[in-house]
């Protein structure tokens, strides 16, 4: 009798062992599955908060990004992001900042056309541009981008993506992906989405080292993705110098119509570019003075471009950063 219930007693231990590593291990695996979960719960879905596009002609389309920096309130969506759609398929100009804002993107383009998605361009690396590639992978387009992006994303992407996720946060930034351009541009390339034909040109150093334009002269309308910004000041990420050169180039563009990497989101062509050229020129010529008269780069971050601090959304942010850069190429000259 006491032999069995003792063979009982440890037979009980044993179970509640086993019960509880059992438990643990349960726990264990159903942690991925918890997380897998989470995107789908932190991304809004377009009926839950809209993505409000804006048709600028026929079969054209953007999202004007909000003037922010990144935030998880804004799901990153800070850029703008546009589709065309021809007769036979639709080509996507950026992506937006996130496989969240991709997705709602996408979404968007699904309630107005089903046609296949054939390009998805990216105009730069910065990842309010290109970090909702991922959304559209599945889809299998072409991406296209500069021949200098594919290195561009190698270089910067993953730390991108690591602020990223600290500023808006991982559960919205979950699927977000580096997807690299599938083609890539030397100089022109012209593609045909049916009836409609898009014409892209790369650049040489200005806002990036690897900025990328979209011209449709069926519509005569300009996509510049950030070699023009409008309202939100302009950031230097390449040269100041090179920039005002392309902005030279980009005024001969026959364009009726802009549609800019912030800002517009549909603006007059060339009367568009005036102030962003009255911001740069502004930067070089108070950073020619201070270089001249042996200031410091506190003095550059402090001084250069203040007078145009009226005209331009998160000032404050950017342009101590401009100027940091342009003191540094101009000291050069
Ligand atoms: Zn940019």
């Amino acid at each position: 009798m006491t032999i069995i219930s003792k063979q009982a007693r440890k037979i009980g231990i044993f179970t509640s062992i086993l019960t509880g590593i059992l438990t643990v291990i349960f726990a264990l695996c159903a942690v991925p599955f918890a997380l897998a979960a989470e995107p789908t719960s932190s991304c809004p879905s377009n009926e839950q908060m809209s993505f409000n596009l804006t048709k600028v002609a026929d079969n054209t389309y953007v999202r004007k990004g909000a003037h922010e920096l990144f935030t998880p309130h804004n799901l990153a969506a800070i850029s703008n992001v546009s589709f065309v759609i021809g007769e036979t398929s639709i080509a996507v100009i950026d992506s937006g900042g996130s496989y969240c804002d991709g997705k709602r993107f996408l979404s968007a383009i699904r309630a107005i056309s089903q046609k296949p998605i054939s390009h998805v361009i990216n105009t730069h690396v910065h990842p309010d541009h290109t970090f909702g590639n991922q959304a559209f992978k599945a889809l299998n387009p072409i991406f296209i981008g500069h021949e200098n992006l594919p290195r561009a994303m190698r270089d910067k992407s993953h730390l991108y993506l690591e602020n990223l996720n600290r500023l808006v946060g991982e559960k919205i930034m979950a699927g977000t992906k580096i997807v690299e351009p599938s083609q890539t541009i030397k100089d022109t390339m012209t593609i045909n989405i049916g009836g409609r034909e898009l014409r892209l040109q790369a650049y040489q150093t200005a806002h990036t080292d690897h900025d990328l334009t979209v011209y449709d002269p069926t519509f005569k309308i300009l996509w510049t993705g950030d070699l023009l910004f409008q309202e939100h000041t302009p950031v230097i990420d390449g040269s100041i110098l090179g920039w005002k050169k392309v902005m030279d180039q980009l005024a001969k563009i026959p364009a009726k119509h802009v549609i800019p990497g912030h800002g517009g989101p549909f603006l007059a062509w060339p009367a568009a570019l005036k102030p962003q050229q009255a911001y740069l020129d502004t930067l070089i010529k108070d950073l020619r003075r201070i270089i001249e008269e042996g200031g410091t780069m506190r003095e550059a971050q402090t001084q250069a471009g203040l007078s145009q601090k009226k005209s331009w959304a998160l000032f404050g942010d950017f342009n101590a950063r401009n100027a940091s850069a342009a003191f540094a190429e101009l000291e050069w000259e």
